[in-house]
């Protein structure tokens, strides 16, 4: 007879790991399958987050935002280094065993936590089935009272750009250049596009971003998108916005690519090439026709308010399903199927879901923009405070940026925070907590923040809202 679970995950990144994990912390008897093999032939746990991701990606951005920092910033401080040279090597090094630390914690927390970890590939089958091939090709089958499919997303290939082994990477061959290239493209001026050509501009490649849209950075707040673009321009990552890309062509190991502009076609060569234009669910020989799971017409997993997919019992969370690619949005979700299915009421709150990019500064935001608020004719008033006025942000040499607080005009209830600067990524969690308070802009602003710190020009954004902001001229009286 097969194995039989109370729950098998399908995907050990943020979404199934954590979904694994709370299920067992709740008394579940708990499988977590995972088909991610490392360079060493190895299965490991952490997905893209931890593989290839979040975790990586930062990895190098820190190191390489030090590096700037201490060729460009430190001088200005009064600290003399010389001359400063960047080792990639040593930061692959690096970047590397923060990979093995925490894909390792992972396969710890499943064993502390009684998660039997499956290795190989799994189906969905009929019956609540799930069929495990291993990497040796051998089948087995297992039973489950409740599935919980997590297998994320992968990079959108474009035909005008077909991956090129070490030429034409995707993000995954971008955290992995071996030398700085000279001159470096990137398709896409998303999230990832930006990151990852922030990393090799500061390390001093000649960057250029072609980007499709007329605009920078759409779904971020538009007079923060803005200011972004100019700092990110001004530390020297040429953006071309309306470029779209039509082809490229490899000649003596040089990427010409092609694109379409305003003023007809172009062409710019590079020494790499990298595409950022999106990421695609990943469902590829997951699913049995039989077991009764839907996609949508993009190829979601079609899922309801509570991530149950169109079969009983089985449920979808993080990439795979609608929302945004975020490791934390996969995360929750977990929590909140594992919850579900250990019979407590659990549901997701997607309106106070964060989003950081993280550039130099950093850009982050929680709830709605001016521009979305505008769209949908709600009736708002705005604080916004510059880190050029906090003392704490000029005290660390980092005061460009700001931060902003939008709340309904008539509730003064918290509708949207907005902040560029040094480490928006760690002060946006006020929004964040702010927000699912259902906190007014009066309330954060009665609240008392430490000095000095950066978090003080969020305190004053909300005063800001009331007209009332004190490091700031203000335009209104108070009544
Ligand atoms: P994944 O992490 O993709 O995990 C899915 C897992 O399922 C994989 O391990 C895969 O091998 C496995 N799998 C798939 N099919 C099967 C199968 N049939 N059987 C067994 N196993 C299977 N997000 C952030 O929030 N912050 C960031 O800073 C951030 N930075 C990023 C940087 C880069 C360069 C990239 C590429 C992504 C970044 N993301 C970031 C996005 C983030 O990585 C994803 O949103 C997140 O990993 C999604 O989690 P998931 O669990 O849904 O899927
Ligand atoms: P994101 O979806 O946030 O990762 O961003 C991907 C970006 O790539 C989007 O802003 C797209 O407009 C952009 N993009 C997609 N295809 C092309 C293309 N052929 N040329 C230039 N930009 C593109």
């Amino acid at each position: 007879m097969a194995d039989k679970f109370d729950v098998i995950v399908i995907g050990a990144g943020p979404g199934g790991y954590v979904a694994a994990i709370r299920a067992a912390q709740l008394g579940l008897k708990t499988a977590c399958v995972e088909k991610w093999v490392n360079k060493e032939g190895k299965t490991v746990h952490g997905g893209t987050c931890l593989n290839v991701g979040c975790i990586p990606s930062k990895a190098l951005l820190e190191s390489s935002h030090k590096f700037i920092e201490a060729r460009d910033h430190f001088a200005e401080v009064g600290i003399e280094v010389g001359d400063v040279k960047a080792d990639v090597a040593k930061m692959l090094e690096f970047k590397n065993s923060v990979i093995a630390k925490n894909v390792g914690g992972i396969s710890m927390l499943f064993k502390a936590n009684g998660v039997t970890a499956l290795e190989g590939t799994g189906k969905v089958m009929a019956g609540k089935k799930v069929e495990v091939t291993d990497h040796d090709g051998n089948k087995q089958s297992y039973e489950a009272e409740n599935i919980v499919i997590a297998s994320g997303s992968v990079p959108v290939e474009i035909p005008p750009t077909p991956m090129t082994e070490g030429l034409i990477v995707s993000s995954t061959g971008a955290l992995e250049f071996e030398e700085v290239p000279k001159r470096l493209g990137v398709i896409g001026a998303g999230v990832i596009g930006l990151e990852l050509g922030s990393v090799w501009s500061r390390l001093g490649s000649d960057v250029t971003v072609l980007e499709a849209m007329d605009s920078f950075l759409p779904i971020v707040d538009e007079a923060i998108a803005k200011e972004t673009q100019k700092i990110l321009s001004k530390q020297g990552m040429k953006i071309k916005l309306g470029a779209r890309v039509t082809g490229s062509d490899i000649k003596d190991s040089e990427v010409v690519v092609k694109y379409i502009d305003q003023d007809g076609e172009q062409e710019q060569t590079f020494d790499k090439l990298i595409v950022c234009v999106g990421r695609r669910p990943y469902t590829q020989n997951l699913l049995d026709e039989s077991a009764g799971v839907g996609l949508d017409e993009r190829g979601f997993i079609k899922v309801d308010d509570v991530c149950l997919t169109s079969a009983p019992g089985i449920y979808a969370i993080g990439d795979v399903v609608r929302g945004p690619m975020l490791a934390h949005k996969a995360s929750e979700e977990g929590v909140m199927v594992a919850d579900i299915i250990a019979g407590h009421k659990a549901e997701m709150n997607y309106d106070a879901i964060p989003s950081v990019i993280y550039t130099s500064p950093e850009v982050a935001w929680v709830g709605k923009s001016e521009q979305q608020l505008k769209a949908e004719g709600v009736e708002y008033n705005v604080g916004v405070f510059p880190f050029s006025a906090n003392g704490r942000a000029l005290a660390n040499n980092a005061a460009e940026g700001m931060a902003k607080v939008i709340a309904d005009a008539e509730t003064d209830r918290i509708l949207g925070v907005h902040i560029l600067s040094q480490h928006a990524g760690e002060l946006i969690a006020q929004g964040v907590i702010a927000m699912e308070f259902g906190s007014s802009a009066e309330d954060l602003a009665l609240t008392c923040f430490a000095h000095p710190t950066t978090s003080e020009a969020i305190h004053e954004a909300a005063l800001a809202v009331g007209g009332h902001a004190i490091h700031m001229a203000n335009r209104k009286k108070r009544k």
